[in-house]
């Protein structure tokens, strides 16, 4: 979803912490498939471009974002539309 790259599988990552399982938390704790070999983008990152190509419309128009803890690259991803205006906290 960042990268654009077709990778059979991902690479693992997160940290093993009981919480993390406890509470179910997504995007949390190890994961066998979490980093894209390619560009380093954990699940996290490619869940949340997913939410914002399919239900908003900052890629394909004339839009404002305000984006708290960016991750650099989501943030430069959505600076890719130059019709777009973005602030990081
Ligand atoms: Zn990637």
């Amino acid at each position: 979803m960042l990268c654009g790259s077709n990778v059979d599988n991902f690479l693992p990552g997160g940290i093993k912490q009981e919480l993390f399982s406890q509470h179910h938390i997504i995007g949390g704790g190890y994961r066998d498939n979490s980093i894209c070999p390619q560009c380093g983008s954990v699940d996290r990152n490619r869940w949340f471009m997913f939410v914002l190509i399919k239900y908003t419309d900052i890629f394909f128009g004339k839009s404002r974002v305000l984006h708290f803890a960016p991750e650099p690259n989501v943030s430069e991803r959505i600076r890719s539309n130059m019709n777009c205006d973005i602030i990081t906290v």
